[in-house]
């Protein structure tokens, strides 16, 4: 018989403020059922104390590519007497791409989740595009590398959202890439796979499916079209990478005479269901259509300054009321947190003054609560999940902080958000709970160790394979 329990912290974060003395009341079903004082509890009810513990809705890291944790920290040198741009990195992407077996590619997630969890993720939207098999040959199943990240997700206890991705073409007039073989699909091969692997997990608990054409140069507009179609009609959140580059701009008016936002406004495929992945190099008109639109942008600013991408303006956004949530993206540092720092930090580097965020929204709360709605309400709304703010109704997804902490001695209630997002080392995150399970518990993970050993063993043959 599941049973109703109280999460009682000395501070608890929910629904956008943090108050002290009251505890997360969960059912057995896994939902918020409340909030209340350890006093006003009734028999039956579970008493789970979190002394010295903050309690903080969990994080959704609304974009990640977890294959690519294999190359960290290897791909920061040049590699030959041109710049190194992201056009660059891309190649070293190819190899890692090229290169993991089903095994292996498990295995990477599982590490790469896990590390999610230690920062305090409860939900991943996985934008997964390797699809065949090494020799760039289908698999019998061809969902089946989806359903080993699903597999490697559920494993660790992470709530997964598989943004299953398109992938057809090199770009525009360009011939196939070799690197990219195992991402190619036939359009009419990719929706049913798709169609597939949303009805396989209907139902499933902690995994949904969404649509995700890659972008506007690895899927030609028609073929985007139908897509953003199908996920409407299925109800699934759709996914694009889009300006992340200006040299992708400048392919996209070659090829169509418009911008890709222009052209995704005027194609339809912008709604309340769209989320678009870094959206840096955007004019003020464009900005304003996707703000009409009710779209959310997911920015990834650790992988953005890593390769180079530019400063995504998120006062714009904040000005504009376009929600922003957050990715980890290529994982070359896994800290949501962070990146909800860097979004305002960029910007003070940018304009050489502080505290611009603060107050750019019509929003009443400080910029740490609103940075904290950005790493964790708006991820979920992104991926299509309720929740997020920990309200009564919500899964009760959350993480709890040490504030024992070197990084947070002195905090109170009224500057937990704050001290949370702009100073808080990722050791200070102690407990992890998805559905009111702790997958992680004070600091521990339950496979740790063997997620540990099977990663080191992949890592040591990838790079022996140079
Ligand atoms: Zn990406």
């Amino acid at each position: 018989m599941p049973t109703t329990r109280l999460y009682l912290p000395d501070l608890l974060y929910a629904e956008g403020r943090a108050h002290a003395g009251l505890g997360l009341l969960v059912d057995g079903e896994g939902r918020v059922a409340g909030q209340a004082s350890a006093k006003s509890i009734t028999a039956g009810v579970e008493l789970v104390r979190l002394s010295g513990k903050a309690l903080i809705p969990g994080l959704a890291n609304a974009h990640s590519h977890t294959f690519q944790r294999l190359f960290r920290g290897r791909a920061e040198g040049r590699t030959g007497a041109v710049a190194d741009t992201f056009w660059t990195w891309r190649e070293q992407m190819y190899r890692a791409a090229g290169f993991v077996s089903p095994e292996d590619l498990y295995d990477v997630a599982r590490a790469t989740f896990l590390e999610m969890v230690t920062v305090g993720v409860t939900a991943v939207g996985e934008f997964h595009y390797l699809h065949r098999d090494r020799d760039g040959s289908a698999y019998a199943e061809p969902n089946l590398l989806s359903d080993t990240v699903i597999a490697a997700a559920r494993s660790v206890g992470l709530r997964i959202c598989l943004l299953r991705t398109a992938y057809f073409r090199a770009g525009f007039e360009r011939a196939a890439h070799e690197g990219q073989r195992r991402f190619y699909e036939l359009p009419e091969e990719f929706l049913t796979n798709l169609e597939e692997l949303a009805a396989r997990y209907a139902g499933v608990a902690g995994v949904s499916v969404g649509a995700a054409p890659h972008s506007i140069r690895a899927v030609p507009l028609e073929r985007m079209v139908e897509i953003a179609a199908l996920a409407r009609d299925r109800r699934m959140p759709l996914h694009l990478h889009i300006s992340e580059q200006v040299e992708e701009n400048a392919a996209c008016v070659a090829e169509y005479g418009a911008t890709p936002v222009q052209l995704i406004a005027a194609n339809g495929i912008l709604s309340p269901a769209t989320t678009l992945v870094h959206a840096i190099h955007l004019s003020e008109a464009e900005f304003a259509a996707v703000a009409e639109a009710g779209s959310t942008i997911c920015s990834c600013p650790t992988t953005e300054r890593n390769l180079g991408d530019g400063i995504f303006p998120a006062d714009v956004a904040w000005r504009l009321g376009i929600p922003v949530a957050l990715g980890t993206d290529s994982q070359a540092q896994i800290d949501l947190l962070e990146d909800a720092r860097q979004l305002e930090y960029h910007l003070r580097l940018r304009d050489q003054h502080r505290a611009i965020l603060d107050g750019a929204s019509a929003s009443a709360g400080s910029v740490g609560d609103e940075l904290l709605q950005v790493a964790s309400g708006n991820g979920y709304r992104a991926l299509g999940l309720a929740g997020g703010q920990l309200a009564k109704g919500d899964a009760a997804d959350f993480f709890t902080v040490d504030l024992n902490d070197l990084s947070l001695l002195g905090v109170d209630a009224e500057s937990l958000a704050s001290q949370a997002v702009f100073a808080m080392a990722r050791g200070a995150v102690r407990d992890v709970a998805v559905q009111g399970e702790l997958i992680l518990q004070d600091g521990r993970h339950r496979d740790e160790d063997a997620i540990r050993e099977r990663y080191r063993d992949v890592q040591c043959r990838y790079i022996s394979s140079f």
